[in-house]
């Protein structure tokens, strides 16, 4: 007889307790999960695949004005929220099948229930009494959306409910100006709804890039969204069928849908962790070495759990490194350093490596190189919407420290330039790279003269 019923069992079946699971079990470890909510977790069922759709859907209003200089004519063009939402859910429920499957094949028990740790090797699970047994834990129950405590919270949304909205409302006020409120405002905006963003603090995206900050909040109020920052919240009441939102400087807001986009949380409550012994961060994080090992040697987390780096890849790079180490034999650290990301606004952020503030806080000197262009796509449509493409350089070693883009497919362009980043390119190395013409990414091998900040003009303040 075994041991333990299992020789690993995975907490949570988002993307890095699947990618775990399945690699344990090929590998030829018995292997256990629990889901108390839906096989894929919140990447692919209420998060960046769901989210990715509806940015698709977002943009044909802006691709269908392009159009015109094209000389196509596109009157009569019409937008439908339950089709998107329909549509979004079919493929979501495709994709939690695929989820499913490969767990199956891969033979991976698979329990539809919440599960909490009752000691180093056992599992409860909230659907039956007896205890089940592991030889090792590996605890992926990701985040959930953090809603601000202020009078009228149970009025907030979170981004989980924007999939399940029966009608696009004809306004909404999103609190928060990180990805989620950004990406939300591009989507709702372009969709045709009155967005207001109200953020606590001083510009969007707090620790990007400064130019893309500056740039993505200048493009999306020309597109129109009403950005405010400095703008506090004091409470949301509702009025009708709607809502107005009462900011700490005394004037309101009313709109039809009020959503926080204020951070996640590391899901960590009820899991019976500190009583096992597990250390958690302030936040309720779960603290984790190289290995993913928390400070119990047989428990083990990944993902947006342990706090590190929120990104699905991540989550599905530290399950890969999990399962090499533990049932592959190949103790591998997980090395979280040029890890690119995008924001899929609109326009849309890709960005990878130091922003110039903090290659500035970092190293002694620094050049910057930029380019501001508008796309020649734009030049025949007529949007006038500039690019940015911007390398931050180690002016001692040459070695390229970070990438910004800000521009029609960033994300895409961002993802290969990560490969050149990690590898240690250097500045010389890229300006010896054959243009592909003509193209927007050409510019990132073509940038040739350092940005100079321009000179202060005399008898100005700046000058002063
Ligand atoms: P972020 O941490 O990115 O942004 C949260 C925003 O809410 C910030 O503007 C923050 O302000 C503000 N905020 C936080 N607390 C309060 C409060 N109590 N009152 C008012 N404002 C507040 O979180 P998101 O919710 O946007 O996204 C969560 C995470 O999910 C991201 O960090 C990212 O890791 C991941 N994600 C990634 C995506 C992608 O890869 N494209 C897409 C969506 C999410 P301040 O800056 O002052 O702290």
């Amino acid at each position: 007889m075994a041991e333990y019923d299992y020789d690993l069992f995975v907490i949570g079946a988002g993307s890095g307790g699947v990618r775990a699971a399945r690699l344990a079990a090929e590998l030829g470890a018995r292997v256990g999960i629990a889901e108390e909510y839906r096989i894929g977790g919140t990447c692919v069922i209420r998060g960046c695949v769901p989210k990715k759709l509806l940015v698709y859907g977002s943009r044909f209003g802006g691709d269908f004005a392009d159009a015109r200089g094209f000389g196509w004519s596109c009157e009569g063009s019409r937008f439908d929220w339950p089709t998107l939402i329909h549509n979004v859910k079919r493929e979501i429920d495709r994709l939690n099948g695929v989820y499913t499957r490969t767990l199956e094949n891969a033979g991976v028990d698979r329990f539809l229930t919440r599960a909490a740790l009752e000691g180093p090797h056992e599992i409860k699970l909230a659907d039956r009494d007896r205890l089940l047994s592991a030889k090792t834990i590996l605890v992926a129950t990701g985040s959930h959306p953090m809603i601000p405590d202020l009078p009228g919270k149970e009025h907030l949304i979170s981004s989980n409910q924007c999939f399940e909205l029966e009608q696009l409302p004809g306004s909404i006020v999103i609190v928060g100006a990180g990805y989620i409120g950004m990406e939300f405002a591009s989507i709702f905006s372009g969709l045709g709804a009155a967005v207001t963003v109200l953020y606590r603090g001083d510009q969007i995206l707090r620790d990007f890039d400064m130019d893309l900050r500056d740039g993505l909040a200048e493009a999306m109020r020309n597109r129109g969204v009403d950005l405010r920052m400095e703008t506090d919240v004091a409470s949301v009441e509702k009025e009708g069928g709607a809502y107005r939102v009462q900011l700490k400087r005394g004037d309101s807001v009313a709109a039809g849908l009020v959503l926080a986009a204020t951070g996640r949380v590391p899901s960590t409550m009820g899991m019976g962790l500190r009583d096992a012994g597990v250390e958690l961060g302030w936040d309720g994080r779960v603290v984790v070495d190289e290995f993913s090992k928390t400070s119990v040697d047989t428990i083990y987390a990944v993902g947006d759990v342990t706090h590190r780096v929120n990104l699905t890849p991540v989550a599905i790079h530290e399950a890969t490194a999990f399962a090499e180490t533990l049932f592959n034999n190949r103790p591998t650290p997980v090395d979280h350093s040029f890890i690119p990301t995008a924001v899929f606004s609109q326009p849309e952020i890709g960005t990878v490596g130091l922003s110039e503030e903090k290659a500035r806080e970092m190293y002694r000197s620094v050049d910057i190189y930029k380019a501001h262009f508008r796309p020649l796509r734009s030049m025949v449509s007529g949007r006038d919407e500039r690019m940015l493409m911007k390398l931050v350089v180690d002016m001692e070693s040459d070695k390229v420290l970070g990438c910004h883009i800000l521009g029609g497919d960033a994300a895409e362009i961002v993802q290969m330039v990560a490969v050149a980043l990690k590898l240690g390119v250097t500045k010389a190395q890229l300006d010896a790279t054959m243009a592909l013409h003509p193209s927007a990414a050409e510019e990132l091998v073509t940038l040739r003269h350092k940005w100079e900040a321009p000179a202060p003009v005399a008898g100005s303040d700046a000058a002063a």
